[in-house]
């Protein structure tokens, strides 16, 4: 899927070609089209997910469609809880604005800064990106109205109700008109946000994405005890009976891999390492093989958990467990990207087993201890 499917104003197409923004992230396929449609959505994103551009794109080509006035009536308000986020947020809106049919200034209010300029600047403004406490000072000198608001954006709820904005934002809520589109984007969604999106949107479609690290939630985790010994022959068993095609198996040292690596090829099947002692060449061309589903078995040490980009990644095998309980979190994430379910299988030794305990505890998860001993194979 490409962003021309879209039917996004083309200058805003030449600017993600600029930008170097190839395809589209997961929250933008399914944002962008629900937001053109006018629906209220209902985002549960994290920053790094590419949540600012799936509103920022949609919002800008809506607006695209009608000529502004020149007056204090805003088009498009964003909320959101702190001045480093309305910068950039108000940047992404800026960088996309240029070159649409029609202009729709954008601009950035927060406190901590004198007022009596952004009094002045907010005329002709058309998306407004603001701090709550500060909007309400700014509606009270009369220097903003609501009467032609078309979008209302809540970006970081979680943070913004954390905060203890929840007041601030009801009077916002009473000032704008009724017929709206509303769409609210959290990280996290707790009973607060509930209650606010609730009370806010209107059959509101739930948009709910996985990002790179911190929430694993859907990926199905399982975990074996087994003796150091029988974990090769556990890990043929585990790919041949679950006739696993694409396997991610983690260790914890080259040597290791490499080993794995070998056993597994001895065994018949199809499996490279990839470490820091390998070439880079060789450690793209294992990936490249890996990725296009050419290669059934990576072996990889740490150097992987981070970063490797692989669109749908069914299973990771922790071979050997990681020492810090982030790398944990870093290697699982790996499969279940985006909309997509994935498994993540440890391998536990005895030796290991305290461990595990300690990265289950840091890292406030649970995990379903099997015992492998039992199987046979
Ligand atoms: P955000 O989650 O909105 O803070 O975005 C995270 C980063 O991803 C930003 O630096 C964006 O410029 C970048 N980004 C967002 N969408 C894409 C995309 N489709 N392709 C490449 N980069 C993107």
């Amino acid at each position: 899927m490409s962003f021309s499917t879209f039917g996004l104003p083309q200058s805003i197409l030449d600017i993600l070609e600029i930008e170097g923004y190839k395809d589209p992230y997961p929250i933008q396929k399914s944002a962008i089209p629900l937001i053109l449609k006018g629906r209220d959505v209902l985002g549960i994103a994290q920053t790094g997910s590419g949540k600012t551009a799936s509103y920022v794109l949609p919002v800008l080509s809506l607006l695209n469609r009608k000529k502004g006035t020149k007056d204090r009536q805003v088009d498009v308000l964003v909320l959101l809880p702190t001045r480093e986020l309305a910068e950039q947020v108000k940047e992404v809106f800026t960088l996309f604005e240029k070159g649409l049919e029609h202009s729709a200034p954008v601009m950035a209010v927060y406190g901590g800064v004198s007022i009596n300029p952004q009094m002045k600047a907010l005329f002709g403004i058309s998306v407004l990106v603001a701090t709550p406490g500060r909007l309400l000072d700014l509606v009270g000198s009369n220097a903003v109205q609501f009467d032609k608001l078309q979008t209302l954006i809540l970006d970081e709820a979680d943070k913004l109700l954390n905060l203890g904005f929840k007041d601030e934002m009801s009077q916002i809520f009473s000032l704008l008109p009724k017929k709206r589109q509303n769409l609210l984007f959290s990280a996290t969604l707790n009973e607060k946000v509930k209650e606010i999106h609730q009370f806010l949107l209107r059959e509101p479609e739930v948009i709910n994405v996985l990002t790179k690290e911190g929430n694993i939630d859907q990926i199905r985790q399982l975990a074996y005890t087994i003796s150091e010994e029988k974990k090769g022959p556990l890990l043929r068993h585990l790919i041949k009976n679950q006739d696993m095609k694409q396997v991610l198996i983690f260790t914890a040292s080259t040597y290791k891999s490499e080993h794995v690596a070998d056993k597994l090829n001895k065994n018949g099947i199809d499996a490279r390492s990839i470490h820091g002692k390998k070439s880079q060449h060789a450690r793209k061309n294992a990936l490249e093989a890996f990725k296009a589903g050419k290669l059934r078995v990576l072996v990889a040490t740490d150097l992987l958990s981070r970063g490797i980009d692989i669109e749908f990644l069914p299973h990771v095998i922790n071979y050997e467990l990681p020492r810090s309980p982030k790398d944990y979190i870093h290697r699982v994430g790996r499969t279940g990207r985006a909309e997509s379910t994935g498994e993540a299988i440890t391998l536990v030794s005895p030796n290991e087993e305290h461990h595990f305990k300690v990265i289950q505890k840091k890292m406030k998860i649970s995990i379903g201890l099997l015992d492998g001993n039992t199987i046979s194979f």
